[in-house]
């Protein structure tokens, strides 16, 4: 078929921690006409440092539109047919680089990474006030997971970053500003902005007046001339300056775990999902109420879809290693080939027989921010096998989910009745079980796991000057599910819960 047969499309770029994808959907059914996905490198240079390259993963989001091209052409679809693209895009991790060579001034700084536990330690001794003084405006707990403190650490031990600073030639971006400034031009007229939902998790951003706070940065000494500005999560940011999306809009960008509560439609109160991934994310749509957690959770806006539409929040618990436990099997430990041979390995034992595993690589996040606690395996005997050890780590994915779950049931007062669920992992049958026998609801995947792919593609499709598609969700088209009800008794998976918690225990406290 022609491009005109198969309707306007929109392509969404999904730039993650494990890979980068480019996804082109067809608007008239929202069903994927065709991706490219490349998996990125991540450096470890020192115990607990996590880096990549800033241009690596430029590079790698201008391959994957380029095979995607290439895709189309194969299946005779012209890529002019792609009217707007959306972002989606790992949270947090940092960039800065040269606004007048576009080099960067450093690697990006990953979410995961730790080294800033010293600069988290400094800062906390001159919180102003009351402790509460960042979490209040935030709706994040001081810790090494969001930029601001990886931005000190950046201006505090690179002489460049400094220098670059007192030259006037430094930008500092969340992974979607970096992408936005060069597709749309680079040193050329690049675009230096963010969305509200990426700005939520520098730790500079008043989530109440959606704009950068001047008590926060000058708490971490950051001037503001070099932040972006922030915009909405679906308006026409500006054009595709090359390659064969050159003039189509970008319009729509979100942190990955909003796009995919977008992606899931949820946009009623109390609505939630669940992203399994590198980490795992679990967001409840708060509406426009800002609720702060008694709980663990963290506040973040979950979307702000269109420059005059109000913003909505959300609730959230974050799990730091998940999917990653997968990818340590396979490359530090070696014991499967593929993230997926998890599943077959699990599947022989049914069972981690006694054994857990607490990937607390870097620290534990929600409900727990303990950056003291390490991983850890336990309750090994001679019989556990690396069959036992992959159906732990599944485990542990499954139980943490279940502490994120407890404690949004508790802050939002409503049990959730079931899980909306999406990401790389839910394509692990074993696991989608495993987490439905554990949380004792049902789990319901969408056959369809780009879920946050989805999300980033209507955020561009609905922006204003674009409008392929409505935010009615009576006319989306209805995502096909499919239902994992819990199967095996509660009083089983109660027990091994309860050990799970003494484990978990047994993890904190290894860094002092
Ligand atoms: P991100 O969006 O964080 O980049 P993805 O959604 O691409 O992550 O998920 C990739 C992660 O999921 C990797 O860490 C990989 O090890 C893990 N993974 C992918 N497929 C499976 C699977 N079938 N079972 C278990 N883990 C998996």
């Amino acid at each position: 078929p022609k491009s005109e047969t198969v309707g306007p499309l929109v392509g969404a770029v999904v730039q993650g921690t494990n890979s980068t994808r480019f996804l082109v959907f067809n608007s008239s059914t929202t069903e994927l006409v065709t991706y490219h996905q490349v998996e990125l490198v991540q450096d470890y240079p020192k115990e607990g440092w996590v880096e990549q390259d800033p241009k690596e993963i430029l590079q790698s989001v201008y391959e994957c539109i380029e095979q995607t091209g290439q895709k189309l052409a194969k299946l005779n679809v012209d890529a002019s047919a792609i009217k707007a693209i959306g972002i989606s895009n790992q949270r947090e991790t940092t960039v800065i680089w040269d606004k007048f060579t576009g080099e960067p001034l450093y690697n990006a700084v990953v979410w995961l990474d730790l080294r800033t536990q010293t600069t988290v330690e400094k800062l906390s001794k001159k919180i102003p006030g009351n402790n509460n003084f960042v979490k209040s405006k935030t709706g994040l707990p001081l810790s090494t997971y969001f930029s601001a403190v990886k931005l000190r650490w950046l201006l505090d031990n690179v002489q460049k970053v400094q220098n670059a600073l007192d030259e006037g030639r430094l930008l500092f971006g969340t992974v979607d500003s970096w992408l936005i400034w060069n597709m749309t031009g680079g040193t050329n007229g690049g675009l230096h902005c963010t969305d509200v939902t990426n700005a939520s998790r520098t730790m500079l951003f008043n989530i109440h007046y959606l704009e950068w706070d001047k008590e926060l940065c000058s708490f971490f000494e950051i001037p503001m001339s070099i932040l972006p500005t922030v915009l909405s999560s679906s308006e026409i940011y500006g054009k595709v300056s090359q390659g064969v999306l050159e003039g189509v809009p970008i319009s729509g960008c979100l942190g990955d775990q909003s796009a995919a509560l977008v992606g899931h439609m949820c946009f009623q109160e109390g609505q939630a999902k669940s992203t399994y991934g590198t980490g795992c994310f679990l967001l409840c749509n708060t509406g426009r109420k800002c609720i702060f957690s008694e709980h663990g959770l963290l506040t973040t806006v979950a979307y702000k879809l269109g420059k005059d539409k109000p913003a909505c929040y959300a609730l959230e618990g974050s799990v730091a290693i998940a999917g990653a436990a997968a990818r340590w099997l396979r490359d530090n430990l070696g014991i499967i080939d593929s993230p997926q041979e998890i599943e077959t390995l699990a599947k022989e034992v049914g069972t981690s027989y006694g054994c857990y595993f607490v990937p607390a690589f870097s620290g534990l996040y929600a409900p727990y921010w303990e950056p003291s606690a390490r991983g850890i395996l336990c309750g090994i005997t001679q019989f556990t096998n690396k069959s036992h050890i992959a159906f732990a780590a599944l485990e542990a994915i499954c139980f943490q989910t279940r502490e994120i779950l407890e404690a949004m049931n508790h802050d939002c007062g409503i049990p959730l009745s079931h899980l909306q669920a999406d990401g790389a992992l839910t394509q692990n049958r074993v696991l989608m079980q495993l987490q439905a026998d554990i949380l004792h609801i049902p789990v319901i995947k969408s056959t369809m796991p780009e879920t946050t792919a989805l999300g980033a593609a209507i955020a561009a499709g609905a922006a204003e000057g674009v409008e392929v598609w409505s935010l009615k969700t009576d006319t989306l088209p209805n995502i096909k599910v499919e239902k994992f009800e819990p199967q095996i008794n509660t009083t089983e998976s109660e027990t091994r819960y309860a050990t799970w918690k003494k484990a978990v225990q047994k993890s904190m406290g290894w860094v002092t």
